[in-house]
């Protein structure tokens, strides 16, 4: 049994730029504020460390954020919903066929660590023209600030899912950004990293990912499974 685990964002699709816009609103309406939003970067980031990183400079802690956790989510998978239609979302080159393969085979569960919250992910998901529910399991950026630990729960629910053991190295980690590649280290899982997203190819090269194919549709050249 492996475990594919793919981020959202860079990696199986774009929002181009909606993401921001949603979240913007969604602080400013939660928070009251905007804090250092703007000079923010999203990716890799969970979302509880963009509010954080946002508004830290307004005195909101981690566990002042984590606290309101809830209700920020369901302003952001609002705005999300209202924004998302007026952008060109659009699924990266081969995540679609790639997911529809690996949903197919029994020996593969396939599964999301996104900063994403769970209540956004499948907002996003949907209007690129994915199926969420072909993620079986998932860890959301709504249930640690520290991306870190996300491979680590989504581990521990296939394992309860299916049932059986899952050793770390038959992890998978999807991603476009270092922050995916330390998350899949931090468990001891392999890293698939692609160019699709937004870290530079220079960084991600030194960084020495166990897999790094320039989009999706170069997956099956680079990883057997
Ligand atoms: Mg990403």
């Amino acid at each position: 049994m492996k475990l594919l685990l793919f981020d959202i964002d860079g990696t199986l699709m774009m929002s181009k730029g909606a993401g921001r816009i949603a979240t913007k609103r969604a602080i400013q309406e939660v928070f009251g504020t905007l804090g250092q939003i703007d000079s923010v970067g999203f990716g890799g980031l969970t979302d509880w460390q963009i509010v954080a990183e946002a508004l830290a400079s307004e005195g909101f802690s981690l566990e002042d954020i984590g606290a309101r956790m809830d209700v920020y989510a369901q302003a952001l998978a609002r705005h999300m919903a209202e924004v998302l239609p007026q952008h060109e979302v659009h699924a990266l080159p081969g995540a679609l066929a790639l997911v529809a393969e690996c949903v197919c085979r029994s020996d593969l569960i396939v599964g999301l660590v996104t900063g994403n919250t769970a209540l956004s992910a499948p907002i996003k998901l949907r209007a690129a023209g994915f199926n969420p529910s072909d993620f079986v399991v998932a860890a959301y950026g709504s249930e640690a600030h520290d991306r870190n630990q996300l491979p680590f729960l989504a581990l521990e629910r296939a394992e309860r899912l299916t049932g059986r053991h899952i050793l770390a190295s038959d992890v998978l980690v999807i991603g476009d950004t270092l922050a995916d590649l330390r998350c899949a280290q931090a468990l001891g899982a392999r890293s698939v990293i692609v160019l699709t997203g937004f870290e530079d190819p220079d960084a991600l090269r030194q960084a020495q990912p166990d897999f790094l194919i320039p989009d999706l549709t170069h997956f099956w050249d680079a990883v057997r499974l």
